[in-house]
């Protein structure tokens, strides 16, 4: 996890964009992975360029991590920007099974002029692309029903490159397009971090834990509560004091320590349902 995404640098970069743009052609459709936790934050700041007008499909993965009302929002969000949309999770397999149907919507004009020329439309094709830890690996594995080698994080796409039938008329690209945030954005390091999309350490804890303390304030409070029974509302030193010494000891490190249980609690669910880009 995390490590390889501080490696990106803009020669990574400028490759990940010029394969991807050399695939695109062959696509007649990408799914484009997000977390749903971070519907914004986990999107690519160049996507748009470079997929252009080719048919999208947003697939908003780790569902079940994220808050109910907030995914239906980005939902609406999604589709009033024309895409296709869908929360997934590709652990459990939610909803994965609807992919290829949706899809299809979203290549119905296509579909309809082939159908005109008297073409029969022999396959659609489709790829996944999406920044590291979105879960790409995980939906590849789960849509092909078997296990690929590791394709690590390595900028764009590999070379060698299989296509996978996954419903009778959609094909996908075993391996998925990698992009990279947007990491210049203070409040996506932050999200990334939180999420553990990034190794925290690429921001001090501390900046990272008061940036979510003021968030859970702001839009989780009963939540932080219902885990801590400390009130929110406190001052952030005294409030670590008390959650640090509901876990044993108080030490000097006091301040980082109470922000990694917090995160922690974050990133196992502990919290709750919680969606960090609010919409
Ligand atoms: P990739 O870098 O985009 O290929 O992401 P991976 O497939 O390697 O997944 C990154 C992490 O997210 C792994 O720890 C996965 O187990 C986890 N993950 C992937 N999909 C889901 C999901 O739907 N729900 C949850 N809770 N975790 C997921």
């Amino acid at each position: 996890m995390g490590a390889i995404m501080i490696q990106w640098y803009p020669g990574h970069m400028a490759k990940a964009k010029k394969d991807i743009t050399a695939i695109l052609p062959l696509i007649d459709i990408v799914f484009e992975l997000v977390d749903a936790r971070i519907p914004k934050s986990s999107q690519n700041p160049l996507i748009d360029e470079i997929i252009q007008k080719k048919p999208r499909l947003v697939l908003m993965n780790k569902r079940n991590m994220a808050d109910p009302i907030q995914t239906k929002k980005w939902e609406k969000h999604f589709k009033e920007l024309g895409f296709g949309v869908l929360a997934v999770d590709a652990i459990s397999g939610y909803n994965i099974n609807k992919i290829t149907s949706i899809a299809k919507v979203q290549l119905k004009d296509k579909i309809l002029r082939d159908e005109k020329k008297g073409m029969k439309v022999q396959r659609l094709r489709a790829i996944i692309l999406g920044i590291p830890n979105v879960g790409k690996s995980t939906l590849i594995n789960r849509l092909v029903k078997r296990r690929l080698t590791a394709v690590g994080n390595r900028p764009g796409v590999t070379k060698a490159q299989q296509w996978i039938r996954i419903s009778p008329a959609i094909e996908l690209l075993d391996t998925p397009g990698i992009l990279w945030p947007k990491f210049a954005d203070e409040v996506v390091a932050n999200n990334l971090a939180i999420s553990g999309a990034i190794k925290s350490e690429i921001l001090p804890i501390i900046t990272i834990g008061e940036y979510f303390l003021d968030f859970l304030r702001k839009h989780y409070p009963t939540l932080f509560f219902q885990r801590y029974q400390v009130d929110i509302n406190l001052e952030n030193k005294e409030l670590a004091k008390e959650i640090v010494l509901k876990h044993g000891i108080l030490q000097s490190d006091y301040y980082e320590r109470a922000f990694q249980i917090i995160i922690n609690d974050f990133q196992s669910m502990r919290l709750g349902n919680i969606t960090l880009d609010q919409i």
